[in-house]
C-alpha cells in the first residue's frame, strides 16, 4: 500500500506492535494528541496494556489476528526493531507502516546496517562477516585483536557479543554465539558514547534532539547526560549524520543513532548502531524539551508537522533497573521527574522506570 501523506485527524487509531515501556510511552503521548492506540503484543502481561483499552494478544505470525489488527487501525508503528519481516510485509500491504519495512530490514541485521551506513559514507567500525570458524581466523588476521564478535541479529543490551582479546578465545566464542552468521568488529578505542534521536515526517521535515552522552553499566544504559561533554563540532556533526540516515531511508518516525566518539588530534565519530524507534537514550526529552521524542514520533507517523525539539534545561536521565525502582517515591525531590513503567514483577536487569534529574535551568 502506498503511504499516505495527508494528516490523520484526532481520534484516529494508531496500531503499535510491541507492548513494553516504549509502547506504553508512545500510547500516552498519542492520547495527549487526542489519538487512540491499539497495542499488539503476544505477552498478556504487557505494561502498555495498562494505558489503552484496545489490544490484541497474539503471536506476530498469527495472520488472522494481524489482519483484524490492521482493519482496526489507521496507521501502524512499532516499539522494537525485531518485528519479523513477514509481519511487516503483511501489515504494510494493508495499512501504512511507519517507519517502513526497509528501516526494519536495515536495522535488524548488523551487517546490512553497516553496509547501508558505509554506502552513505557514514563511518562504522571496520568489520568482517563470519559464517565459519575459518572466516573468523582470517578476520582476526585482518582486523587484529582485541575485536568484538557479535551476532548479526537479535542482540540487545550487550547480549549476543563477546570481546576477543586472544586468538585462543576465538573458537569458543564462535561456538557460543547464536544465531549465525556473526560479524567481527575491530575494537573501537572510543572515549565516549553519544546518541542522537532524530525525527522525519512524511512531508520530509527533519528535526534532531540534542546529543546525549551515554554511560552503560553491565551493558545496560545507566545514564544519559545532556548536554554531552564532547569536543566542539562533534554534536553538530552527529546531528548531520543522523539526518543523512533518515533521509537515505526515506524514514518516517523517530530514529535513535548511537555513536562512538573516537579521540585523536581531530576527534571523529563512528556509528555503532541505529534503532528504528523511540530510544532509551531519548527519555530525557520528556522532562526538558518543548516536544519530547514520544510526541515527535506520533506526530511523524500521523502525518502532522513535527514539534520543536528545543531543550529548556540541562538534565541527566537515569535508568531504574531491577530494585533501583524502590528509590521512588522517597528519593525524589523537586528537581526529579520519575517515570515508572508499571511492571508488576521486579527482576534483576529489568528496566522498571527512569528518573530525569534537572541539573541546571
Ligand atoms: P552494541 O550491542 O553493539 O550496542 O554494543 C554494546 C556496547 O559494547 C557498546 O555500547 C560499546 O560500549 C561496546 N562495543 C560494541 N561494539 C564495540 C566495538 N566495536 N569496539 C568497542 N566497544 C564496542
Amino acid at each position: 500500500m502506498t503511504d499516505l501523506l495527508s494528516a490523520l485527524p484526532p481520534g484516529s487509531m494508531i496500531g503499535i506492535l510491541g507492548g513494553g515501556q516504549l509502547g506504553r510511552m508512545l500510547s500516552l503521548a498519542a492520547s495527549k494528541l487526542g489519538m487512540r492506540t491499539h497495542i499488539y503484543c503476544p505477552d498478556f502481561n504487557s505494561p502498555a496494556f495498562e494505558v489503552t483499552p484496545h489490544r490484541t494478544i497474539a503471536a506476530y505470525d498469527d495472520e488472522t489476528a494481524l489482519a483484524a489488527f490492521a482493519d482496526a487501525v489507521d496507521v501502524i508503528t512499532y516499539e522494537f526493531e525485531n518485528v519479523p519481516a513477514a509481519t511487516a510485509e503483511f501489515l504494510a500491504a494493508r495499512k501504512p507502516l511507519r517507519p517502513g519495512a526497509n528501516a526494519l530490514a536495515v536495522s535488524q541485521d548488523r551487517l546490512a546496517e553497516k553496509s547501508f551506513l558505509a554506502s552513505k559514507n557514514i563511518p562504522v567500525a571496520p568489520h568482517r562477516a563470519v559464517t565459519m570458524l575459518a572466516e573468523l581466523e582470517a578476520a582476526i588476521d585482518e582486523l587484529g585483536l582485541p575485536a568484538v564478535l557479535k551476532t548479526t541479529r537479535l542482540g540487545y543490551d550487550g547480549k549476543g557479543q563477546r570481546v576477543l582479546r586472544e586468538r585462543a578465545e576465538a573458537a569458543a566464542a564462535f561456538a557460543a554465539l547464536e544465531p549465525k552468521p556473526l560479524v567481527l568488529e575491530a575494537f573501537v578505542p572510543f572515549e565516549q558514547e553519544i546518541s542522537v534521536v532524530v525525527a522525519r515526517n512524511a512531508a520530509g521535515e527533519v528535526r534532531a534532539f540534542d546529543a546525549a552522552e551515554n554511560v552503560h553499566r553491565h551493558h545496560i544504559l545507566f545514564t544519559s547526560t545532556v548536554p554531552a561533554n564532547i569536543p566542539p563540532g562533534i554534536e553538530k556533526h552527529a546531528a548531520m549524520l543522523a539526518k543523512v540516515i533518515v533521509v537515505a531511508l526515506d524514514y518516517v518516525g523517530v530514529l535513535g543513532v548511537e555513536f562512538f566518539v573516537v579521540p585523536g588530534e581531530r576527534p571523529t565519530l563512528m556509528v555503532n548502531e541505529i534503532a528504528p524507534r523511540v530510544h532509551n537514550s531519548g527519555h530525557w526529552t520528556e522532562a526538558v524539551c518543548l516536544t519530547d521524542q514520544f510526541e515527535q514520533h506520533i506526530r511523524a507517523v500521523v502525518g502532522w508537522p513535527l514539534g520543536d525539539p528545543a531543550r529548556m534545561a540541562d538534565v541527566v536521565m537515569e535508568n531504574l533497573v531491577g530494585d533501583e525502582v524502590d528509590v521512588v517515591p522517597s528519593g525524589l525531590d523537586g528537581n526529579t521527574q520519575p517515570h515508572l513503567y508499571g511492571k508488576t514483577e521486579t527482576r534483576p536487569g529489568r528496566k522498571m522506570g527512569h528518573i530525569n534529574r534537572i541539573t541546571r535551568r
